[in-house]
């Protein structure tokens, strides 16, 4: 697991989780931000050099027809009555064709000393085949290599052209307005406070906020699924959504490298930076099995020669072997399936981080759900005024007034109800504690607004509530004045959206919240969630979910699955914090290791099941490439296969990955129906699970 993942990682031992105490360690700040702003890491194996050098290959038609052309060669040169010279020089023309630039790159790998490099061990695989007189071998070898050069080209291409469709996303030019006049700047200089003046028809290019003008934002193109909303003053402008009806100006609030538009860019084109354990793996592994067979194929060029004298034989039998040693696309397999994962969530708004991201969620077993803007549309409503020694509009107003700034969700519903927008109350030393409620200075009077955790904390007595909804209690000068009862509803299609998951496979379920019981199990119950834990701060929920952390069966991950708001620590503690519908909410983008843009809970099993797709055809990939090259081996050295055989085998296992890849590239999620994944039963007793609960 790649350093990034590293720290979320089961503890060896299992910590004693104290649910009462209030502090409890959170790991520390990631460091993604900074990787991710850094070159990439020069990496010591050969074969990544290698690896990245095939990167910069483009696709080329002219490259591909010539590799054609060389092909045809080939095959007639087999079938023409020539020999002696006239055969060599018809097999040299096809491996010139197809295998100039490997010759070219051989000289200069060979003049710089790279022993081990790609086209320097191919082309003296090549020149072996021909020294050995196996002519066709040695075309061969050029032909298919170069034809697998081209094929994953191609589907790096198609994966480059889907991340390519982003960068319309982040508009490269801004209509910077100063002392009035307007002047079209690169958007990469804006800093805050400048004011942009965004057209219809444009994209907003950068986050801020809008402060002259109304208009319709349009934010498909950024979040995959059809979403507009109104703007007006005061509004927050989203990067990457575009501005359809009246022109707007906006405050600039973050730079553009760090927008909600950059996050997107960057994930999907740095993702391959976090490599997945697989990957990792992969790469030790060849970085000695290289080097192991190129000394193999030497050591069976010249042993047996000399005991056996049949040089020819063993010379193209140590080409095979030398075919073998390029490992390249083994791990390029991989990295291509999840690079095309990437590249096609991004597309649809769902931002993974990295490889090792993907890999993690395709292992999750458990997924624990904050309920709030999640499972629920946190919208909320005011069901019920229950004011005790005022009036029901005074405890609104209260309420309200210390409400104001505050962006939970029952805020805004408090606030809608109770007109303290329009009124000119002086409200000071506003502060708000996760979980709990606010608390404000408002007209000389000191008043705190919160659910009963809340009002224990500061000794005040509450009454119960006695209609079902949460409460949110009032005090004033530690005097209680009432509560209000609020609900919200649960998201449209979260049963649906839990179930898929379940049919994907997930296989617990848990909900967490800091709402009261009666509301955490009503919807609980509905969604036939296994584990719930209510009336929990955001503290508690990092505590809940590091127990489950260390309980969760081995090989398996837990992602905990929240909306951004009062839960990025918890975000941060999951093995996979995905934050949802958090297209609005920079931080929670920025701190989340999938970010689903839409507020859209449906596409939470579809994040689920492009991991899924992605780790089985990255393990397919490697399987396969892996077994033709065992095969080849062993098969090569013993004569059974001739060198072009290999050659070809080769390049069939090359383009079988890269087919794979595509495949994910093109996926259609409607005509397929959700793998059902097979697994072991286990956790049965999940549901008396008392330690938990
Ligand atoms: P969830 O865990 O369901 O996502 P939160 O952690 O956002 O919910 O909030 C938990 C509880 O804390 C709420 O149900 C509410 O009782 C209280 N709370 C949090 N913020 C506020 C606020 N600004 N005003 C009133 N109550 C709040
Ligand atoms: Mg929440």
């Amino acid at each position: 697991m790649s350093k990034h993942l590293a720290h979320k990682e089961k503890p060896k031992k299992k910590p004693v989780v104290d649910y009462s105490a209030r502090e409890i360690k959170i790991p520390e700040k990631r460091q993604r931000a900074k990787a991710k702003s850094q070159a990439p890491k020069q990496e010591d194996s050969f074969q990544t050099a290698m690896l990245n050098k095939t990167l910069d290959r483009k696709f080329s038609v002219s490259d591909l027809a010539l590799t054609g052309i060389a092909l045809i060669l080939l095959v007639v040169a087999c079938f023409l009555p020539t020999s002696g010279l006239v055969r060599l020089l018809t097999f040299l023309v096809p491996f010139l064709l197809a295998g100039y630039s490997y010759l070219f790159e051989a000289f200069q790998e060979a003049f710089m000393g790279i022993v081990l490099g790609r086209e320097l061990i191919v082309t003296v695989a090549g020149l072996m085949a021909f020294c050995a007189g196996s002519y066709a071998g040695g075309a061969a070898i050029m032909i298919f290599l170069k034809l697998s050069d081209s094929v994953l080209a191609y589907a790096e291409m198609l994966q480059a052209e889907k991340v390519g469709s982003l960068y319309t996303l982040r508009p490269e030019r801004a209509n910077l307005v100063k002392e009035n006049r307007v002047s079209v700047v690169k958007a990469e200089t804006l800093e805050k406070d400048d004011v942009v003046e965004i057209y219809p028809g444009e994209t907003i290019p950068t986050d801020g906020v809008v402060i002259d003008g109304t208009s319709v934002l349009d934010a498909s193109a950024l979040i995959g699924s059809s979403l507009s909303f109104p703007v007006a003053a005061g509004s927050k402008a989203i990067s990457g959504c575009v501005n359809t009806t009246a022109p707007i100006r906006v405050r600039v609030e973050t730079e553009q490298k760090n927008a909600v538009c950059s996050t997107v860019l960057r994930s999907a084109e740095n993702s391959w930076m976090h490599k997945s354990s697989q990957e990792r793996l992969i790469q030790k592994v060849i970085s000695f099995a290289a080097p192991a067979l190129v000394i193999a194929a030497f050591l069976l060029a010249i042993i047996p020669s000399i005991t056996t004298g049949d040089w020819r034989t063993w010379l193209s039998r140590a080409a095979v072997i030398l075919t073998v040693s390029q490992l390249y696309s083994v791990v390029q397999s991989v990295k291509l399936v999840y690079d095309s994962a990437a590249a096609y969530a991004a597309a649809r708004g769902i931002v993974f981080k990295g490889h090792d991201v993907l890999e993690a969620l395709s292992r999750a077993e458990t997924l624990v759900f904050d309920k709030t803007g999640t499972v629920t549309e946190g919208r909320y409503q005011i069901k019920d005024v229950f004011p005790k020694g005022v009036s029901e509009g005074q405890l609104l107003f209260l309420a309200g007034a210390a409400e104001l700034n505050s962006q939970h969700p029952i805020a805004k519903a408090i606030v809608a109800a109770s007109g303290a927008y329009a009124s000119d109350v002086q409200v000071l030393d506003v502060e708000e504690t996760p979980g709990r409620g606010v608390c404000a200075f408002i007209d000389g009077r000191n008043v705190y607004v919160g659910n009963a955790a809340m009002m224990e904390e500061r000794g005040i007595e509450y009454d119960l509530p006695t209609v079902p909804g949460s409460a949110i209690h009032v005090s004033v000068d530690n005097r209680y004045i009432g509560h209000i009862i609020v609900d919200d509803a649960l998201r449209d299609g979260a049963f649906d959206a839990i179930e898929e998951l379940r049919i994907s496979g997930m296989k617990t379920s848990v909900l967490v919240t800091g709402d009261v019981h009666s509301s955490a199990r009503k919807i609980a119950s509905v969604l036939n969630f296994d584990l719930v834990k209510a009336e929990l701060s955001p503290k508690e929920k990092c505590s809940a979910v590091e127990y489950l952390m260390t309980n969760r069966n081995v090989n398996t991950t837990l992602a905990f699955v929240g909306d951004g708001i009062c839960d990025t620590e918890v975000l941060k503690c999951a093995t996979v914090g995905i934050a949802m519908g958090c297209y609005d909410k920079p931080e929670a983008v920025d701190v989340s290791d999938v970010a689903i843009l839409a507020p859209d809970i449906h596409m939470l099993p579809k994040a689920y099941q492009v991991a899924e797709r992605a780790a089985a055809a990255a393990f397919l990939n490697t399987i396969v490439c892996g077994a033709v090259k065992i095969m080849v081996l062993i098969f090569g050295a013993a004569g059974v296969f001739g060198l072009p055989f290999a050659a070809f085998a080769q390049f069939a296992a090359v383009a079988f990955e890269a087919f794979n890849a595509m495949r994910i590239l093109r996926y259609e999620e409607n005509r397929q129906k959700p793998r059902v994944k097979w697994r072991k039963e286990r956790w049965k007793n999940e549901r008396s699970d008392e330690s938990f609960i």
